[in-house]
């Protein structure tokens, strides 16, 4: 067995010893393997293992990555901070945009995405940490955001998605997602029928799945370290 294999195998033991802990069925959390600074050989490698849903956060080495394993159906996630100028690759090679936190930018990407594809599939990624972070809409304005992006044609409002403030503090890991949770349920109660909670990476992905995540995105327990890119 490979070592992206047993990674993999090892990270969905955990995705389903905590649904089992939190009571959840083990079917309603995802996992998203985050692929960024990985060739697209290792892709294949854990795409021959069974995963099929990964992410990536800079444009040209995801866009790049994507036309290389063109021949794999696999389903690709944008994951990272997206430059208005960018939106055009990022609408014609991806299939789903986790962090968007602006209008404009969800604009962009709907005049950007072929008519001949699905609906763009889009998560609002909200500030759940404050200061301790500069990304993300902050959570008093996710509603008027999402009520705008829910009315643009050619994308389909998903969901949220947040990056806390790394913390070994457990109790600080369940409080920002819960925060999330909340937001995604206040939303859902005024009918926006969300139905991804994407929250949890590697070191945090039990707390997240506790709180209610339904996809995690994880990259280094499945891929290893990252060197600094
Ligand atoms: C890199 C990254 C991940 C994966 O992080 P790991 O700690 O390696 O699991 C998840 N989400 C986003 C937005 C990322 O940039």
């Amino acid at each position: 067995m490979s070592i992206i294999e047993s990674n993999l195998q090892a990270v969905l033991r955990r995705i389903a010893a905590a649904c089992e802990a939190a009571g959840r069925d083990r079917g309603s959390v995802a996992l998203l393997a985050v692929s960024k600074t990985f060739p697209a050989a290792r892709v294949r490698e854990a795409f021959s293992a069974g995963q099929a849903q990964f992410g990536e956060n800079y444009v040209q080495e995801g866009t790049e990555k994507i036309a290389e394993i063109s021949d794999l159906p696999l389903t690709w996630h944008f994951i990272g901070p997206v430059q208005s100028n960018k939106t055009r690759p990022i609408a014609e090679r991806f299939d789903w945009v986790h962090s968007v936190e602006r209008e404009k930018i969800a604009r962009r990407l709907a005049d950007a995405r072929p008519a001949d594809r699905a609906p763009l599939n889009i998560c609002l990624q909200v500030n759940v940490s404050g200061e301790a972070s500069k990304s993300g809409v902050a959570p008093a304005e996710v509603r008027v955001l999402a009520d705008h992006v829910r009315g643009i044609p050619r994308l389909r409002l998903r969901g949220l998605m947040a990056i806390p403030e790394p913390t070994p503090d457990e109790a600080l890991q369940r409080s920002r997602f819960a925060d999330l949770r909340e937001i995604f349920n206040e939303l859902n109660q005024v009918g926006f029928g969300l139905d991804t909670l994407s929250m949890g990476m590697s070191h945090d992905l039990e707390a997240a799945i506790a709180e209610g995540a339904t996809m995690v995105r994880v990259g280094t327990a499945i891929f290893g370290e990252r060197t600094a890119r």
